[in-house]
């Protein structure tokens, strides 16, 4: 399975918690490296029809279904534009108290969850804190910081960081090579963006671009302004242009015994921040040549 892979650690606490019939009512998953895939994994658990210990099988009807969002005790609430609707949620918990026959489990996932707002919240604790026999509520968040206090209290938080080694791992299968995939694992969220690194020339052009431009500023500043001007044509875009402040942090950052590293750590933040500041991209390189 590859949540195993992907969560290692996690996958293994919840295979005992499963195994051992500990599943608690309300859980907080911060981070969403594979959160959600794990969300989905704990609603299968309440439904498959051929678990082995406890963990679902994946291929029943009832794991399938759930997997596709089509079951109806299972159910997976996200931001519609930047904000869950208070009324949204109000109506889900109306619905699944008055739908759950008795026994019967019921889940709900709610998606970036600290896009509800504090009313949405509020009617959420009541019930997190007197749950029905089998219902479960699985709330998932990039940005914990968000979430209202009393919600925190009242869940268990499992924290989802970004599996860096699975990344260089996924990207060495696509055919890199092992200095590239690292820069990539770094740049990438997850593995689906990581792939599309993988297959895009416009990506691994732009990381040649970055190590030529870094191993330059470390031999002479006016080669290095040779290599700004060619870094500038291989980032067209804002988000070529992010991507390449990120990559040469990260080289940059690999060179840490190099004296001169920290300096031009310091500037290439400088140049990120004035390039934030609408000054053009080119300039901003040279600018940590100069620097
Ligand atoms: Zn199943």
């Amino acid at each position: 399975m590859e949540l195993e892979k992907r969560q290692p650690k996690i996958f293994q606490e919840f295979k005992q918690i499963l195994k051992a019939g500990r599943l608690s009512h309300a859980y907080l998953f911060s981070g969403d490296f594979a959160s959600f895939e794990m969300a989905i994994l704990l609603a299968q658990s309440r439904f498959c029809e051929n678990p082995a210990d406890g963990l679902p099988c994946g291929k029943c009807r009832s794991c399938r279904l759930i997997a596709a969002n089509d079951f109806s005790d299972v159910k997976v609430v996200e931001p519609v534009g930047q904000f869950i609707k208070t009324e949204t949620i109000r109506t889900l918990l109306r619905e699944f108290s008055s739908s759950g026959f008795e026994g019967e489990s019921q889940v709900f996932i709610i998606r970036d969850a600290d896009k509800m707002h504090v009313n949405a919240a509020n009617s959420l604790l009541k019930f997190i804190e007197e749950p029905q026999s089998d219902s479960y509520i699985i709330l998932l968040t990039q940005d914990e910081s968000r979430i209202l206090p009393t919600i925190k209290s009242r869940t268990q938080i499992f924290h989802f960081p970004k599996n860096i080694s699975y990344l260089i791992s996924r990207l060495e299968q696509a055919g890199l090579l092992k200095n590239q995939a690292e820069v990539l694992a770094d740049l990438a969220k997850d593995w689906t963006q990581a792939e599309d690194f993988a297959q895009n020339s416009r990506v691994l052009d732009l990381l040649k671009a970055c190590e030529r431009f870094v191993s330059c500023l470390f031999k002479s500043k006016d080669l290095a302004f040779l290599e700004a001007a060619r870094l500038a044509r291989s980032a067209i875009d804002k988000s070529e242009q992010e991507w390449a402040f990120h990559i040469l942090t990260f080289l940059l950052s690999k060179r840490y015994e190099k004296k001169e590293a920290l300096n031009y750590l310091e500037a290439v933040y400088q140049a990120k921040r004035m390039w934030l500041s609408n000054v053009n991209f080119q300039n901003a390189l040279e600018y940590m040549v100069i620097k």
